[in-house]
């Protein structure tokens, strides 16, 4: 499923080097990456040549600490490499490029997926190579005409000018259920269309490039923790509020899977909120109120002139019809927003985080209205817990930029890198 690319990057000692790099935006002293790596100055020397020649690195002056030889400063090439992400949501299709630092470089919000997930992604893959020629972005695949002894115009001799702006790969959110392994979205309730797809198998025979697959809200919280520069040693609780709800939680940096990527799937979580019986036979299930549709239905029901046909559509009439006053669109908003406090109490006694952030699209459409009710039915519990509440700034983007992160993570890794070549051994 993945692999190509793994030879550019380079051995483990290489990834360590290069991650400890990347995570000092600002640059980081050769001697600091001695002392930090554990490596011998002799092997970091080796490396940092190695990645200055590949266009990885870059030096950024000297820097004097103490006796001694002053210290070069190195610095990660963000438009070095870069990478794709897709966020397959049911409200939209988002695709990104993001640099080495995870940073966006451009990103398209293409139309909500159809019945025909083949058009769909058709394209995507239009998109992709559209995105690909605006910038002047060259598939890894391409890349051997690259390599020392030719520049970037081709012409042999001299000093090989580094290749730039290489993408790596494709990194894909999607919903729940999905196969990570396989590459197969499976049957994720609101993408009646995309079932059973292997997305990562078409995706990879139509670009050439490597494709990573995984849960969207892993990926919308591994967004959060790239963009935001987090710190890793915080506890992060993720709240995704699309056509349903979905949480994730993140500790040391990197996003909690489980055994087989579903961790997160809240939709059965106990409200306590009365309400009908769910279709799992119980009671007052999260879903029953975190469901954009029933949202609109609620409000729809009680009087609300919205057509519930186009559910984006109609979320975005109804987050308007709220704003305006409209008392049944208030009270529907209310009864959802109430279910999320109710999840949020649930989760943070579950995961004690330091960090709450609640994003997704259906969040997006309810703002303002949404930070503001959340914040005020939190406060009471949050103050004093020594955890702080956050709205996503990523907007419809956050998927898929964390899907490029996590392709990147993987790349990257020294210790995810080796597992990854140990499988491609096996
Ligand atoms: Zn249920």
């Amino acid at each position: 499923m993945r692999g190509t690319s793994m030879a550019d990057i380079g051995s483990y000692n290489e990834r360590l080097v290069l991650q400890m790099i990347r995570a000092a935006p600002m640059g980081i002293s050769q001697s600091q990456v001695v002392r930090g790596s554990g490596l011998s100055r002799q092997t970091v020397s080796l490396i940092a040549r190695r990645l200055l020649r590949d266009g990885l690195i870059e030096t950024a002056g000297q820097r004097i600490s103490g006796p001694g030889k002053p210290t070069t400063i190195l610095r990660i090439v963000a438009e070095s490499r870069w990478t794709i992400g897709l966020h397959v949501d049911p409200a939209h299709l988002t695709v990104v490029l993001c640099d080495l630092q995870g940073e966006a470089v451009d990103s398209t919000t293409l139309a909500a997926p159809t019945e025909d997930a083949s058009a769909d992604l058709d394209r995507i893959v239009t998109e992709i190579e559209r995105l690909l020629a605006l910038h002047d972005a060259t598939p890894i695949h391409a890349l051997p005409d690259l390599l020392p002894g030719h520049s970037a115009d081709g012409e042999e001799q001299g000093v090989p000018t580094p290749p730039r702006r290489v993408v790596l790969g494709i990194g894909v959110a999607a919903p729940a259920p999905l196969d990570v392994a396989a590459g197969v979205i499976r049957t994720p309730p609101w993408l009646p269309g995309w079932h059973q797809m292997p997305i990562v198998e078409r995706l990879e025979a139509a670009t050439g490039l490597p494709v990573l697959l995984d849960k969207d809200t892993n990926a919308a919280l591994t967004g959060e923790i790239w963009a935001g520069h987090l710190p890793s040693e915080q506890t992060v609780l993720y709240l995704y509020l699309s056509h349903g709800a979905g949480s994730a939680v993140s500790a040391d940096g990197r996003v909690h899977r489980g055994g087989s990527t579903q961790a997160g799937e809240i939709g059965h979580l106990p409200t306590g909120l009365t309400d009908e019986r769910c279709r799992c036979g119980r009671y007052g299930c999260l879903n029953l109120f975190t469901d954009a549709r029933r949202m609109v239905e609620r409000a729809t029901t009680a009087g609300a002139e919205i057509s519930p046909d186009d559910l984006p559509g109609a979320v975005d009439a109804l987050a308007a019809a709220a704003q305006r006053g409209d008392a049944a669109a208030l009270r529907a908003v209310e009864a959802h927003l109430q279910a999320v406090v109710a999840a949020l109490d649930i989760l943070a006694r579950v995961h004690d985080p330091q960090r709450i952030i609640v994003g997704g699209p259906v969040l997006a459409a309810l703002q303002p209205l949404a930070a503001q009710q959340i914040r005020a039915r939190t406060a009471e519990w949050l103050e004093g817990s020594g955890c702080s509440l956050h709205f996503s700034e990523l907007g419809n983007a956050a998927g898929a930029i964390g899907a490029a992160c996590l392709f990147l993570e993987e790349e990257l890794s020294p210790r995810r890198g080796l597992s990854a070549r140990a499988r491609g051994r096996a």
